[in-house]
């Protein structure tokens, strides 16, 4: 996939399935997690075929509550989080949406992908 001239709504897509390919055992493969000071994972970073991809949760009161009730419990939850590859466009914004259960998260682009340059396992944030 070429990053630069593909539109931002199929390079989700694309990340999207490429997590799914992982199938369910996805979380022991994440390269990088982000906690919050409650340890709740707020996101994770996978490598994928599509390149390295990040899934975020989404906050209490976020988009995709709903949805994720209506998902059983052996369903998958990735259709109602947000996935997209770490690799962007330079036009577009640094902030990726996120959150746990104590509430939404803004999260930097930049930060994440210097976090997996430099094989960081593990951001906390504050
Ligand atoms: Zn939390």
């Amino acid at each position: 996939m070429d990053i630069a001239t593909t539109p931002p709504t199929e390079r989700r897509r694309i990340a999207l399935a490429a997590v799914k390919e992982l199938g369910p055992q996805r979380t022991e493969q994440a390269v990088l997690k982000v906690r919050c000071p409650a340890s709740h994972t707020v996101a994770a970073v996978y490598k994928t075929s599509a390149g390295t991809v990040v899934v975020t949760a989404s906050g209490p009161g976020g988009r995709g509550n709903r949805d994720r009730e209506a998902v059983g419990h052996h369903g998958d939850k990735l259709d109602s989080q947000f996935v997209d590859t770490l690799e962007a466009t330079q036009f577009e914004d640094d902030a990726i949406p996120g959150g746990c259960a104590c509430g939404p998260r803004s999260l930097s682009r930049k930060k994440l992908q210097d976090a997996v340059a430099t094989h960081a396992h593990v951001v906390n944030l504050t």
